[in-house]
């Protein structure tokens, strides 16, 4: 029995997330919005102590792990309430990029990886990331990459330049993607290796400056230098050569999981818009909402929110019931029509909210410059059109 059918349906789960997040979340976001990630972290600790008495925790792990035992179709359904606010997902521990670490590890590391590593992570306890992308070639090709990993009596030694690997600043452990077999097939070169970052010859260079702001902790975005490290053969995630086949397996919830938050980050976006349009006078008694344009504007982002909801939620039924090759027509269409649905939404909500919009008194300014991202990572815009189109016009020529 899960602890959903204890009485905890999903329903349940978000109504008590969303009065966390809308009741005492609220001033964490706040402190957050104003003076950065960093500093809000002990309000953070204790939301998350809220989060599990609300049994609330890590909604995608096994009862038996202390989650919820959560469908995809469910924790997208959840992803959606967190995503409402910068702060949901961490504090309910399924945040990116550890929720897509947890799933690889479950399915493909060893039992001592797992012990070591996976068990504290699950916890909340650690951090972790993933280092894939090198600065000097292009990630929307990731089986060119020049990080290289060669045996060495029972060790790798790994030599290579990432960055953008997010939340390596006081993470744990990264993943790093390497090549262990340059001669071999372009998808089978490359191999998953767990790096404590601590090990020496692992160097944080710096938390890249993105938009204006370095950030730090789980909120930043490192660049790496991997000079001679040396780890044990054991740390090898799934086998020799299998890493792009994992990244592809994990790539494929992992952006139901963002589309989600995304649409949450839409509605929370939405329902400030409304509310501002409802309130500003443009002169006394002349609301903004009386405006045709701001109408148009509220009716074209309703549409085009329920209709990426609509899509995603199709998506992750797919990928539940065939995996990534039935749904990945449907995971590329999500990918793209989401992050522009949202990037649409926010500066609509902003253009609403004035001067008033560039502030930090809403999160949208944060979301604005943050989220902009969503249309180059894990794929960028034309990738997925392409690998969409292609894939539909094959159809047409059999
Ligand atoms: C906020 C953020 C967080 C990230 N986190 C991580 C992380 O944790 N770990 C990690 O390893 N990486 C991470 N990345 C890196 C991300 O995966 C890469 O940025 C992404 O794969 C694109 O690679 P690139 O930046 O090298 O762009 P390039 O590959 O150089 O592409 C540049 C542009 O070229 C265009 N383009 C590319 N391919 C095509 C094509 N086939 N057809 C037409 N146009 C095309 C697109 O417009 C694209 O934006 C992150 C990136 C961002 C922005």
């Amino acid at each position: 029995m899960t602890k959903l059918d204890m009485g905890n349906d999903v329903d349940a789960v978000v109504s008590r997330l969303r009065a966390l997040l809308d009741g005492p979340g609220l001033a964490v976001e706040q402190t957050m919005l104003k003076t950065g990630w960093v500093s809000a972290l002990p309000q953070l600790h204790q939301l998350r102590e809220q989060v599990k008495r609300l049994h609330a925790w890590a909604p995608h792990l096994q009862p038996t792990e202390g989650g919820l035992g959560m469908s995809l179709v469910e924790f997208a359904k959840v992803s959606e309430v967190l995503g409402r606010s910068p702060i949901g997902h961490w504090i309910a521990n399924c945040q990116a990029p550890d929720i897509g670490n947890m799933e690889l590890m479950h399915s493909h590391a060893s039992h001592e990886l797992r012990t070591r590593w996976l068990t504290p992570l699950m916890a909340g306890d650690i951090r972790s990331c993933f280092a894939m992308t090198e600065p000097e070639h292009a990630g929307s090709n990731p089986v060119w990459m020049s990080t290289r990993a060669v045996l060495d009596g029972g060790d790798y030694v790994i030599n290579g330049h990432k960055w953008f690997t997010t939340g390596a600043d006081g993470a744990a452990f990264t993943i790093v993607m390497a090549v262990t077999d340059p001669a071999g097939l372009p998808h089978k070169r490359a191999t998953m290796i767990l790096v404590p970052m601590d090990t020496p010859g692992l160097t944080l260079v710096q938390n890249i400056q993105v938009m204006g702001e370095r950030g730090g902790d789980h909120h930043s975005h490192a660049e790496l230098l991997f000079e001679n490290v040396r780890v044990p053969y054991a740390n090898r995630i799934g086998h020799e050569g299998q890493g792009f086949e994992l990244a592809q397996a994990r790539l494929g919830p992992g952006r139901v999981h963002h589309c989600m938050r995304w649409i949450g980050i839409c509605e929370r976006a939405f329902d400030l818009m409304c509310r501002r349009a409802v309130q500003r006078e443009l002169s006394p008694g002349e609301t903004l909402g009386r405006r045709d344009t701001v109408q148009h504007w509220v009716a074209e982002c309703r549409a085009d929110i329920d209709a990426a909801r609509l899509l995603v939620l199709e998506a992750a039924r797919l990928l539940e019931k065939g995996g990534v090759m039935l749904a990945r027509d449907q995971i590329s269409a999500i990918k793209f029509f989401t992050a522009n649905t949202m990037q649409k939404v926010l500066d609509r909500a902003i253009q609403v909210h004035g001067a008033l919009g560039l502030t930090d008194a809403t999160p949208l300014a944060l979301w604005w410059a943050h989220e902009r991202g969503s249309r180059i990572y894990d794929g960028p815009d034309e990738v997925h059109k392409q690998s969409l189109g292609r894939s539909i016009l094959k159809r047409y020529m059999q």
